[in-house]
This record gives structure tokens, sequence and C-alpha cells, in this order.
């Protein structure tokens, strides 16, 4: 059963009666070429992947052939017997119906691929809740090797652009901070069914064993990652002191300190200077000076 053949796949669903819904990001992927290149850039026969909501099973199925085995959390229980039917000869996948963003995927890895060499996450992203997924994924740090996924382009423009390039937002910079960001390909909207109305990409993030940083305070660096990027076309001085309550003075020396200039924007500083300045502005409140 060719899945990523749109006549096929439009059978599939009206046999089972099924209509997609664009508030699960239901667009499913009626392109040959593009789930066997996620599977070839997410894994291989000893890796263990994590799928996020399979649809009809079309990258699923390409997966459950390079890996060793697939575990795949679906939304939407009305894809029950589409599945069942898509799926039917894969004896290495199993689909859990649940939201993978209340499930404990730690729990989840460590029961399903404790026998596998790695593990992989690659997906093709319901779009309304990219962000909120991938970030969901790194900050639970969990034992992954990669997240493999397609994303809205512009989505993937933010999510892999250099820190301290003018592509760059907070996003950016809390995935710098975990993984190695790439884009891999872009994908046009003709490539799905129903087409959205903006083009995709595939992204690959390889997770960092360890982050590339040293911070005193994760959490609040965040924080003033947050508002660094508030109000982009301010300066850094400006848009920090406004956004959290540090006088304009003390940023300018943490600037300075840094060797840069006082009028700088934060779109303009890398990973290692926005720690310098982090660093130099919040010393001493971690340990209550
Ligand atoms: N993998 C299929 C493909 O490539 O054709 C379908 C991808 S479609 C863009 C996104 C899928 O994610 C849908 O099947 C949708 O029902 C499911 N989904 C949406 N929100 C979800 C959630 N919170 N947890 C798990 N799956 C979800």
């Amino acid at each position: 059963m060719n899945l990523a053949d749109f006549e096929t796949l439009q059978k599939i669903l009206r046999s089972e009666g099924f209509s997609t819904k664009k508030s699960l990001g239901q667009n499913f992927l009626v392109d040959p070429t593009v789930c066997p290149a996620m599977a070839a850039a997410a894994c291989d026969k000893n890796t263990g992947v994590l799928e996020i909501g399979p649809g009809a099973g079309v990258l699923t199925a390409e997966l459950s052939d390079v890996a060793k085995r697939v575990v795949t959390i679906e939304l939407d229980e009305r894809l029950k017997p589409v599945l069942k039917k898509t799926l039917a000869d894969k004896n290495n996948v199993e689909i859990i119906f649940g939201d993978a963003m209340k499930i404990d995927l730690a729990k989840l890895i460590n029961e399903k691929f404790s026998d596998c060499d790695k593990v992989a996450v690659c997906a093709n992203l319901p779009y309304y809740i990219t962000s909120p997924i991938i970030m969901h994924l790194l900050e639970s740090r969990l034992p992954i090797d990669n997240i493999t996924v397609m994303v809205q382009k512009e989505a993937a423009q933010r999510l892999c652009a250099e820190v301290g390039s003018r592509e760059a937002g907070a996003v950016t910079v809390a995935v710098n901070y975990y993984a190695k960001g790439e884009i891999l390909f872009g994908v046009p909207s003709e490539s799905f069914l129903p087409p959205p109305k903006v083009d995709s990409a595939v992204i690959k993030l390889s997770v960092r064993t360890s982050p590339e940083i040293t911070l005193s305070d994760e959490k609040k660096f965040f924080s003033f990652v947050k508002a660094c990027f508030a109000q982009r076309r301010k300066t850094l001085v400006n848009t920090v002191s406004s956004s959290m309550a540090v006088s304009k003075q003390l940023i300018k020396e943490a600037l300075n300190a840094s060797g840069l200039k006082e009028t700088a924007r934060s779109e303009e500083l890398s990973m290692s200077e926005l720690a310098n300045v982090f660093e130099y502005i919040f010393k001493g409140e971690k340990n209550g000076n």
C-alpha cells in the first residue's frame, strides 16, 4: 500500500469516513520523496523512534522499515480504524492514543527503547504546537540523539538560525542551548492533503550531550533572553531595563565588560556573549549578595 500516493490515501480516509481537522494540524503527507528522506536522516536499524502524530501512518510505515522500533503518539482517536488498516503488517510499531504534551515521555522512552542504541524523535508536527513540543522535548532533557521534524518554513528558519544573526529570537537561543539545528530541505504546500497555506521544511536538531554554555541559573537566563528579544527594534539596554528590574547603568557596564557596544541589539550577541552579559548583571544574586 503506497500511503504517500494521493489517490490511495484519499480512498482509505474516505472508506473509514475520516475527514481531516484543521484545529489538530491534520495535513497529511502525499509526497513519496519526503518520508524516506526524513527516516534516513533520523534513524538506523538500531534506533528507537518516537513519532508524534502518525495521522494515517505514512511516515510511521517508513520509520518502521528503517528503525528498530517505532512508538507513535496520536491525539485523534478517530484515526484508530485508519491506522489499524495502514499499519497492519508493521510488527515493530506501537500506537499510543493520547496527548504528546501530557504523556510522561521519559518513562515511555525508558520502558520502550531500553534495548536500542539510540532514540530519535521524528514527526510531521502539528503546526499549532511546534515550538511548545520542541521546547518540551528539549527542556525535559530526554535521552534523545536527534529531533528530525517537519515544521512551517518560517519556524524552521527561526529555530535553526545562528544566534547572533537577524533571524535569531528567544526560541533560537533556547534551541541552541540544547541542540545544534540545521534545515535539511524545503517541502512545498502541494506535498500535503489538504495543502496548508504555508510552505514547510524538515529540520534536524542534534541534541548536545552537554549545553554549549555554562550558566549559574538556567531559568533566570531564559527570562533574561525573553526580555532581550521582547522588543526587537530596541537596544539590549532599553529592552532589558524595561522588562526586568535592572538599571541601564548596570547593563551598560555588563556590555562594556564583555567588549560590546552600549548600543548593541540582542540579535548581534553570540551565545557566549549573551551568557557573559547575563552573568555580569545577575552575579551574586543566587547566593543572596
Ligand atoms: N504523520 C502524518 C503525516 O505526515 O501525514 C500526520 C501529520 S499531521 C501534520 C499532525 C498529526 O498530529 C495529526 O495526525 C494530528 O491528529 C496529530 N496531533 C495533533 N496534536 C497532537 C498532540 N497533542 N499529540 C499527539 N498527536 C497530535
